[in-house]
């Protein structure tokens, strides 16, 4: 069982098997699909699999804390697992290529700000927009 389909079973939802394929498919996905692409992928699984299935069962797990959704500013929602190790986003412009990072530093400023205004920081999201230097 992967990751997604455990995450499912903990929290005592229902498993079809075309919830189980769309699990399987974002479990190996180790990028940041959108739904067109989540549905190309389940299909290739099972063609029985509807946009409409994956429209839902994306938007069931994204609600149970079980996927992330970002908008990377191009219009469509991408998904990933949501898992406890964090990571920020650098889009590359040109390409839409998303890099995944972590800063240590930004971390601990974004802990300073948050303090300063009075907070304790429970989370935080980052995208950096570029477009890539040339090298030569
Ligand atoms: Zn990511």
């Amino acid at each position: 069982m992967n990751r997604i389909e455990k995450a499912c079973q903990d929290r005592g939802m229902r498993m079809t098997g075309q919830r189980r394929v769309i699990a399987r498919v974002l479990s190996q996905s180790e990028d940041h699909p959108d739904v067109e692409e989540l549905y190309r992928r389940a299909s290739a699984v099972d063609d029985k699999i509807s946009i409409a299935t994956v429209y839902r069962t994306v938007k069931l797990f994204e609600d149970a804390g079980i996927l992330e959704r970002h908008d990377f500013r191009d219009g469509r929602s991408r998904y990933e697992e949501a898992t406890d190790d964090h990571h920020d986003h650098l889009i590359d412009l040109q390409s839409g290529e998303v890099i995944e990072f972590r800063h240590e530093e930004i971390e601990r400023l974004q802990e300073i700000v948050a303090r300063e205004l009075g907070y304790r920081l429970v989370d935080h999201r980052l995208e950096l927009y570029g477009i890539k230097l040339k090298t030569d």
